[in-house]
C-alpha cells in the first residue's frame, strides 16, 4: 500500500521536473542564491506517516507560509476578538506586497498579505524582539515536530531591502493599526520570513492544521480546533493572493505560498502538503508548486469541496425488542446531518412506541450540535408522552463523569435500557 503511494508522490513530482518556466525572487537578494532546480515534495499522512520525493532534505526560508502559523499563534494567545479588532478577514485580490488597509477600518485587509502578517506580528506577547521571535519559532517548531532556526544571511537580506515592508508598518502606525515600534515589529517580521524548513516541515506543519492542532508526529496539542479553523478559513479565502480564486477551482485546498519557493496545502482531517520549487510565477507562487498541487488534487481527489456521497447514513438498525420500545442504532459520524436524519426519524415513528432507544456505541465521532440535539430528543418527545434511552458506554453524548446526573436515562449496555423500557411498559 505505502509503496503504492509513494509511486503516485513520484510520478506527480517527475511530471513537473521538465517545468522550467517562472524565476527566482530577486527582490531579497539572498533568494537570488538558490538552486532553481531544487524540487521537493512531502506528503503527511494524519497519522504522520510522510512520503518524501526528490529535494525534501533541502532547507528553504518559509518567507509568507509563516503568514498563517503567527496569524494562528496571535489568536492561541489573545483571542479571536482581539485579533478581530485589528486584522479583517477580507480577501483583497491584490499583490502580497500591495500597500493598503480596509477604507472604513484603517486596518489590515486580511492576515495573509504582508499588511496584516505585520499586524500579527505586532499582536504576539513579548517584551523584547527577542522574547517575541523566540515564541514564535516555538510555535512553528511545535509545528512542525523539530526545532527550527533561523538563516542569517536572508535575514540579513530581508533587512537591508525591506523598505516596501518599512513602508507597510509606518503606514499602519499612522493610522493607529500597529502596537508597538515599528522597527521592532518589523524585525521580528524579518526574522520570521527567514526561519529554514524542508517540504517536510511543511507538510508536517500542514497535518497539525489538518488535525485541528494535534500534531500526529509529537501527539502534542499546539493550540485548538477553533484557531485552526480561523487559520484555515483566510488560507482558503486570501492563501494564494491574487490567484486564490484560481486556485480555490483548481486544487482546492486552505494553502499558502511563500517567495522562496514553498507552498504549504491541507486536507482538513486528512492530509498535509510541503511543495518546494523556488521558481516563481509573477503572483510570487512556486509555478512547479502550483502545478504539483494542480495534479495532486485532481489525481488523488483532493479537492475539498467535492461531494463524493450524501452525508453517511448514520441508522444501522432500527428494531424493536419489546412491542413498544424502539431501538435505533447510530454509527458513523454524528455531525449535523446524520443527527437531523436520526431525529427525523425517531420522530415520525413517534406513534409506534413508547420507548426510544438510541444507541450510540458504534458512533465514531460526534460534535457539540448533535450532542445538543441528541439530548433535546428526550424533551421533544416528553410532550407527546414518549421517553428518550440513551445506550452510551463511551460517553460520546454524555461524559462518563456526567452519567450520575443522567441515571435513568443513560445507559451502559443495550439490554440495561431496554430492561428498563419494558419496565415502563409493564408500570
Ligand atoms: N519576506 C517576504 C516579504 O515580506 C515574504 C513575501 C512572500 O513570501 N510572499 O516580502
Amino acid at each position: 500500500m505505502a509503496a503504492l503511494v509513494q509511486q503516485y508522490v513520484d510520478r506527480i513530482r517527475a511530471e513537473q521536473i521538465s517545468l522550467r518556466d517562472g524565476a527566482l525572487a530577486s527582490y531579497i537578494p539572498e533568494l537570488a542564491k538558490a538552486d532553481p532546480e531544487g524540487f521537493g515534495l512531502t506528503l503527511s499522512a494524519s497519522d504522520g506517516y510522510v512520503y518524501e520525493s526528490g529535494d525534501t532534505a533541502v532547507e528553504f526560508t518559509i518567507q509568507s507560509i509563516s503568514k498563517p502559523f503567527t496569524y494562528a499563534l496571535a489568536l492561541d494567545q489573545i483571542g479571536q476578538d482581539a485579533v478581530d479588532a485589528r486584522i479583517g478577514v477580507e480577501p483583497t485580490g491584490e499583490a502580497f506586497n500591495e500597500i493598503s488597509v480596509d477604507n472604513v477600518t484603517k486596518t489590515p485587509k486580511n492576515p495573509m498579505i504582508n499588511a496584516g502578517a505585520i499586524a500579527a506580528v505586532s499582536l504576539i506577547p513579548g517584551d523584547s524582539v527577542g522574547e517575541r521571535f523566540e515564541r514564535i519559532l516555538e510555535f512553528y517548531s511545535e509545528c512542525a515536530g523539530r526545532r527550527l532556526d533561523i538563516d542569517m544571511d536572508v535575514y540579513a537580506s530581508e533587512k537591508a531591502t525591506g523598505n516596501r515592508n518599512r513602508a507597510i508598518a509606518y503606514m499602519l502606525t499612522s493610522f493607529g493599526a500597529l502596537t508597538g515600534d515599528p522597527d521592532e515589529v518589523l524585525d521580528v517580521y524579518f526574522r520570521q520570513c527567514s526561519i529554514k524548513v524542508t517540504t517536510t516541515d511543511l507538510a508536517r506543519m500542514a497535518a497539525t492544521l489538518a488535525r485541528g492542532g494535534l500534531n500526529p508526529l509529537t501527539g502534542r496539542q499546539v493550540t485548538d480546533a477553533n484557531v485552526i479553523r480561523r487559520t484555515l478559513s483566510v488560507m482558503v479565502t486570501c492563501g494564494m493572493y491574487d490567484a486564490t480564486g484560481d486556485w480555490v477551482s483548481a486544487v482546492g485546498l486552505p494553502a499558502k505560498s511563500g517567495v522562496g519557493g514553498g507552498i504549504v496545502a491541507v486536507l482538513p482531517g486528512q492530509l498535509g502538503i510541503g511543495v518546494y520549487s523556488p521558481r516563481l510565477d509573477s503572483r510570487g507562487n512556486s509555478v512547479r508548486g502550483v502545478q504539483v498541487c494542480r495534479s495532486l488534487s485532481a489525481q488523488l481527489g483532493l479537492h475539498f469541496l467535492t461531494v463524493s456521497r450524501e452525508s453517511s447514513a448514520t441508522l444501522r438498525a432500527v428494531f424493536d425488542p419489546s412491542p413498544r420500545v424502539r431501538v435505533y442504532e447510530i454509527q458513523g459520524d454524528l455531525l449535523f446531518a446524520g443527527v437531523e436524519q436520526v431525529l427525523r426519524t425517531a420522530e415520525r415513528d413517534r406513534d409506534d412506541y413508547d420507548v426510544a432507544v438510541l444507541d450510540v456505541t458504534r458512533v465514531n465521532d460526534i460534535n457539540d450540535a448533535a450532542r445538543g440535539m441528541l439530548i433535546g430528543l428526550r424533551a421533544s418527545l416528553a410532550g407527546g408522552d414518549k421517553e428518550a434511552y440513551l445506550v452510551d458506554p463511551e460517553g460520546w453524548v454524555v461524559r462518563a463523569d456526567r452519567r450520575e446526573d443522567y441515571r435513568g436515562i443513560v445507559f451502559r449496555t443495550l439490554d440495561e435500557a431496554v430492561d428498563a423500557a419494558r419496565q415502563l411498559e409493564i408500570g
